[in-house]
């Protein structure tokens, strides 16, 4: 065995390196190259994960002189959180700062039943999805698997200390970025969320949501998470007009892929599909929208677009969202109309920014989809 201080001095550009980053297996290796057994690295896990301690001189059971050796090779940074805001519904938005100069959000929804986090995986976004504000924003970067578990180590702390006894219950990969865009990490990130040594959330819980990046897609049925697919649209036509990356791989070869996925792990996917006043939202378009997945076991989230600055969109009024999902209702579609949430704060499907370039706030009090009694969420809706 080499002595600590050679080691480090041979990794001396990498140190120390972000334990958020590691699953057990990596932070194994890891610390393998600097003489240490396997077992150190579930004492670590555990106390991070499991005792939400991450002051390495609270370790008591790690000898004080390994303590001194893990300060040279881990730290245990967590993207601070410049921004929080609450909604009138809520909805809790978190603002990171992920250096130089970028944010990310991720977004808390309630609900009766669980308590659902949206999860960013790149700064801005490549696809350029026509009704989305995050999609204005080309790619700066994708985060970091320790950025990516950063996001829920923080929101899962504030909530701890809101001592309120509620927890993250569920996972969703459709806050900013493409997740396939960023696979390696956010399938790395999702090898920690699920561990028993590291969150242990169950697979069942988390879903990526994508759209439609065809060559990645059964990544996700691999990792055995739930598949959400943002379809957004009733026909190739239509689809190319909101989502450019349907020119590259259209509806056609997308369903089959769906089926994929379904034959791989018997899992519905979630369509979401938002609603745009004039362009998705009227009944013949749900005619055709039932029609296009007739063949795809999947159950189609409703969202009714969320404003933001410069869309160029309109939301649709109650009443025509309303006929819109008695129709695929009617037409045996499994459909649901979620409450529109977090529109107050800019926390709502499409309207998540890099940057703090919008209001923070929004008077919503005059739609009822919209306001309190109302919910919908970030670019994509949640797999419920
Ligand atoms: S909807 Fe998703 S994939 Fe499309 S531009 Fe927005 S963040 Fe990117």
């Amino acid at each position: 065995m080499m002595p600590m201080n050679q080691d480090i001095s041979a990794h001396a550009d990498i140190l120390p390196a972000n334990f958020y980053s590691f699953t057990l297996e990596d932070l194994q290796a890891y610390l393998k190259k600097f003489g240490k057994e396997k077992f150190r690295a579930q004492q670590i896990y555990k106390w991070v994960y499991e005792s939400r301690v991450s002051n390495i001189d609270e370790m008591s059971n790690l000898s004080k002189d390994f303590r001194g050796e893990l300060k040279n090779i881990l730290n245990f940074d967590l993207p601070p959180v410049i921004k929080h805001l609450v909604s009138v519904d809520g909805t809790q938005k978190f603002l990171f700062d992920v250096k130089d100069g970028n944010t990310v959000e991720a977004v808390v929804i309630p609900s009766d039943d669980r308590l659902t986090l949206c999860i960013s995986s790149e700064i801005g976004c490549n696809m350029a999805c026509k009704f989305c504000f995050t999609g204005k924003q080309k790619l700066k970067r994708r985060l970091t698997a320790d950025e990516i578990v950063g996001q829920f180590m923080q929101v899962h702390d504030s909530l701890q200390k809101e001592g309120l006894g509620r927890r993250i219950s569920n996972i969703v990969f459709m806050g900013m970025g493409e997740p396939l865009d960023n696979s390696d990490n956010v399938f790395k990130s999702i090898e920690v969320l699920h561990s028993q040594w590291g969150i242990n959330l169950s697979l069942k819980k988390i879903t990526v949501s994508t759209s439609g990046i065809i060559p990645e897609m059964y990544k996700v049925a691999q990792a055995k998470v739930r598949l959400a697919v943002s379809l957004n649209a009733y026909s190739d036509e239509v689809r190319s007009q909101v989502m450019p990356i349907n020119n590259k791989y259209p509806l056609k070869d997308l369903l089959e892929e769906c089926k994929r996925y379904y034959r791989a792990t018997g899992e519905k996917i979630t369509m979401e599909y938002v609603l745009l006043k004039g362009i998705t939202d009227q009944v013949e378009h749900a005619q055709k929208l039932v029609k296009l997945l007739k063949d795809i076991p999947c159950k189609i989230n409703l969202i009714p677009f969320n404003e933001h600055p410069g869309s160029g969109y309109e939301r649709p009024s109650d009443e025509t969202v309303q006929a819109f999902h008695t129709e695929t209702m009617r037409l045996g579609a499994q459909t649901l109309l979620r409450r529109t949430m977090g529109r107050d704060i800019f926390a709502a499907c499409g309207q998540l920014a890099t940057k703090i370039d919008h209001p923070e706030t929004m008077d919503i009090s005059n739609s009822k989809i919209g306001g309190t009694n109302a919910r919908s969420f970030s670019h994509r809706q949640p797999s419920l």
